[in-house]
This record gives C-alpha cells, sequence and structure tokens, in this order.
C-alpha cells in the first residue's frame, strides 16, 4: 500500500485533476491519495472566517460567492462531471455562514476552514470516478481523532490506529480519496492539524497502514538546496536521510510540514518528494541512512521575524526559572522560538511576527525589560562554508548570529536579495 500526498498546486484548476487522474493511473495495487484544497482556498476560507466573525454579512456574501465560482469553474472544466456534485457542500457551508458564531474563533475556524478540503476531495473523487478509476472518497474525520486543541490539534494515536487498522484496505488494487489537514475529536467536533498540514496527515496515515512510501507530489523537482522563489541556482537534493530533513524543515524550509517526518523515521517508511509536473523524474528520497561526508550547503530562509531580547527587570540572572516562565508565555500564546541565545541577563529569541506575539510581548512586559526589533529574516546555512556565508551576508546588516559545527544562522535586517 503507498500514500500519495497532492498539495494545493496540484489540483488548482481543471487540468491539475486530470494530471493527477494521469499520475495515478501508472502505479498498481492499493493507493491511498490525501489531498488539500486546491489552489489559494484555504486562505479565502480563512477571509470567509474572518467575514463571519466579524459579522460582516456583505463582505461574507462577496467572499463565499467567490468560493463557488471557483470551485464551480473546475467542475465546468471537468466535463465528465456532474455538476451539482458540491451542491451539497455548499449547501452545508451556507447554513453554517447563517447561524450566529460563538465567541470560540480557534473552534468556528475548524468548522468552516476544513469545507476547502471537503469540496477538493469530493471533486478529485467523482471525476476520478466518472473517468472510470473507481474510488472510495473517505471522510478522514471519522478516522483521524484529536484532542480539541481546535486549528493546532494533537493526534490521538491510540484511537486513530483502531479505527484505521478498522478499514478494509486489502481489496486488491483499492483506490482511496480523502483529506489532509483534518481530523475531528472524540465527540465528532471538525479540527484542523496546523497550516500546511495535508503532508502530517499522508505520514500518519502511511505510519498507522505501514505503507511501502510516502510519496507527496509537489510543483518542485524534489527537496532543493534552497527555496527557488528566493534562490535561483537552487539545485535538487537526491537523497536526504530523515535526520537532516527534520534540520531542514525545524529551520523553515517549507517543502515539508514539520511533523511529518517523526511518523515516518519511527517506522522506516520512505518520503518521496516528486514532480507533479515532470512525473517520471526521481525527485528526492528521504529514508533512513547515515549521511556522512561534506553535503552541499542548504539554505533557509525565514521572513517576517522578530528579535526580542528581555532581561528581568529586578537585574536577577536568567536562571532555569525565568526560562521557564518565558517559554509558557511563549507556549500558551502558540508563538514559536526559531531562534535563541542566553546570557547572564539576557535572553533573546527569533519568532515569527504574528498577532500572537504582541499578546505574548505584553505579558511579558510585567516581568522583563524587552526590547524588539521587528522587520527582521533569519538566515540559516547547514554545512556551510566561507563561500556560502560571503554569498548570504554580503552587503546585509547582521544583527544576530549563532553558529556550531554543522549550521550557521543569522538574524539580518530585512531588505533586498540579490543572487
Ligand atoms: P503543497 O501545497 O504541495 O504542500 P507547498 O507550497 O507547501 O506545496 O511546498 C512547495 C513549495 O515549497 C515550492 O513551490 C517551493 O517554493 C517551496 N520550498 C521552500 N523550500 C524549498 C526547498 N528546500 N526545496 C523545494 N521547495 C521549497
Ligand atoms: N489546505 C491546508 C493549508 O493550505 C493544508 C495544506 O495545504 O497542507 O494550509
Ligand atoms: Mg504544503
Amino acid at each position: 500500500m503507498r500514500v500519495f500526498k497532492f498539495g494545493g498546486a496540484s489540483v488548482k484548476d481543471g487540468a491539475g485533476v486530470r494530471n493527477l487522474a494521469q499520475i495515478i493511473k501508472q502505479y498498481d495495487g492499493q493507493l491511498f491519495i490525501v489531498i488539500s484544497a486546491m489552489g489559494k482556498t484555504t486562505n479565502a476560507m480563512e477571509a470567509i472566517v474572518e467575514a463571519y466573525m466579524k459579522g460582516d454579512r456583505s463582505l461574507l456574501e462577496q467572499r463565499y460567492d467567490a468560493l463557488c465560482a471557483y470551485h464551480y469553474d473546475i467542475v465546468n472544466e471537468l466535463a465528465e462531471l456532474d455538476k451539482n456534485c458540491i451542491e451539497d457542500l455548499l449547501l452545508q457551508l451556507k447554513t453554517k455562514l447563517e447561524s450566529e458564531p460563538s465567541l470560540n474563533y480557534d473552534f468556528e475556524y475548524d468548522q468552516i476552514v476544513p469545507f476547502g478540503e471537503l469540496l477538493s476531495t469530493t471533486i478529485v473523487s467523482a471525476y476520478l470516478n466518472a473517468a472510470g478509476q473507481l474510488n472510495e472518497w473517505l471522510d478522514i474525520r471519522r478516522y483521524i481523532r484529536s484532542d480539541d486543541c481546535y486549528r493546532s490539534a494533537n493526534v490521538n494515536w491510540e484511537l486513530t490506529k483502531e479505527l484505521l487498522a478498522g478499514l478494509c484496505v486489502n481489496g486488491d488494487g483499492k483506490l482511496f480519496v480523502t483529506q489532509g489537514f483534518i481530523a475531528s475529536t472524540e465527540n465528532n467536533l471538525t479540527t484542523t492539524l496546523g497550516r500546511e498540514g495535508s503532508d502530517y496527515t499522508g505520514a500518519i496515515i502511511a505510519h498507522v497502514l505501514d505503507a511501502e512510501y510516502l510519496a507527496i507530489w509537489k510543483d518542485v523537482p524534489g527537496v532543493l538546496n534552497a527555496d527557488p522563489r528566493w534562490y535561483p541556482k537552487a539545485t535538487k537534493i537526491d537523497e536526504l536521510s530523515y535526520w537532516e530533513a527534520i534540520e531542514l524543515t525545524y529551520y523553515g524550509a517549507q517543502v515539508i510540514h514539520p511533523k511529518t517526518l517523526k511518523p515516518l523515521q519511527n517506522k522506516k517508511i520512505p518520503l518521496l518528494v516528486k514532480s507533479f509536473v515532470e512525473p517520471h523524474n526521481a525527485g528526492t528520497i528521504i529514508k533512513s541512512s547515515e549521511q556522512s561526508g561534506a553535503l552541499q550547503p542548504i539554505f533557509v530562509l525565514k521572513r517576517n521575524q522578530i528579535l526580542i531580547s528581555m532581561s528581568p527587570k529586578d537585574f536577577s540572572f536568567i536562571v532555569e526559572e525565568s526560562l521557564s516562565d518565558i517559554f509558557h508565555v511563549f507556549s500558551k500564546h502558540r508563538v514559536s522560538l526559531n531562534m535563541m541565545q542566553t546570557s547572564a541577563l539576557n535572553f533573546s529569541v527569533c519568532v515569527d511576527d504574528s498577532k500572537y506575539v504582541k499578546a505574548a510581548i505584553e505579558e511579558l512586559q510585567v516581568q522583563f525589560d524587552l526590547r524588539y526589533n521587528d522587520e527582521m529574516e533569519l538566515v540559516t546555512i547547514r554545512h556551510y562554508n566561507k563561500a556560502a556565508i560571503d554569498e548570504m551576508l554580503g552587503g546585509k546588516e547582521v544583527v544576530d548570529s549563532q553558529v556550531s559545527r554543522k549550521t550557521a544562522r543569522y538574524v539580518l535586517k530585512a531588505s533586498e536579495w540579490k543572487f
């Protein structure tokens, strides 16, 4: 059994859905297909949630209509499809949007945003069936169960294993089509696993069903040594160890969701990152291997950072107790620390600039003197050498740095990149 995950870019229009059908046709045997919302639908769904929570009816209607139009355009491009296949879902969403919202933003988000994945899988499954690629559409919320930490739910592995194991996956050549990113609580309330979480869904299913491998199909040839949108000279890496791949996702390489690798590594299930544009090419394989010897430099850029430095107001040292208070505040506000440094009287962190950070800063200001620099960028060079450092730092203002044996990290004042 294999698990394939297709992201939003791969199914952004009718041609994308046809291409997906062509790709899976090349594979015999059982296949579990996990699909994200089409194109940029999740961003559009977030905008719908915003209008819903604000109670702005006319904006809400406008955004809902745009969502319907986008999906109907795709349905119309696929001549084989029954034009009414998404009517029920859109009606369910409309009914939800006509109800009064509760005060719990994260809960409401998880009741609305998942319609993106429900719509995409409904269209793809119906198209495949109409094209003779018979498949079963699964509501993954019946199988992947989580706690009620809305917008960033934690998987209940015991229950998920029990439920997924009960699913008949032994039929010859059976094809399942299901949603990434979404799950549900024991009480059947929908949850989401965090933005970009569909890769993780693929890994959960691959882990529980002991898949031969998980393949994620992207708009890039594989994992490259940098994001090509930023660094046009980026080249493909043919093979990576789980360890290296986890390091890269931790530093912020957006090509794979950070939670994806652990469930695969734990069962030694390989992860293939392949191109949906050139599906016959090998892509990148991530698997268990000892990567020794010199690897080429790999660059990761995190934009939109804020560097916060704090020192205790009463001049006490930064010790375990104060660190524990600081971590508690950041974790409570769901702010992840991208880099940290500590000295006797100072602790500094580099974090994504977001509305959550402002709340954390306000709380920390009670106990600490705080200074912060916004408009920062964090560059990580894994397997650095002098030429790589010179290329990244040339003409840049370095505000902070951290260099270890294999990794060099720099907080830079944001400015234009020229390569
Ligand atoms: P999907 O919607 O399929 O999950 P994503 O947009 O999340 O796709 O991931 C693919 C994108 O990740 C690419 O278009 C590329 O710009 C970006 N990316 C960032 N870092 C890397 C990297 N090291 N290698 C390849 N792609 C990368
Ligand atoms: N559709 C979700 C998102 O855009 C999940 C995913 O694409 O992985 O975040
Ligand atoms: Mg993604």
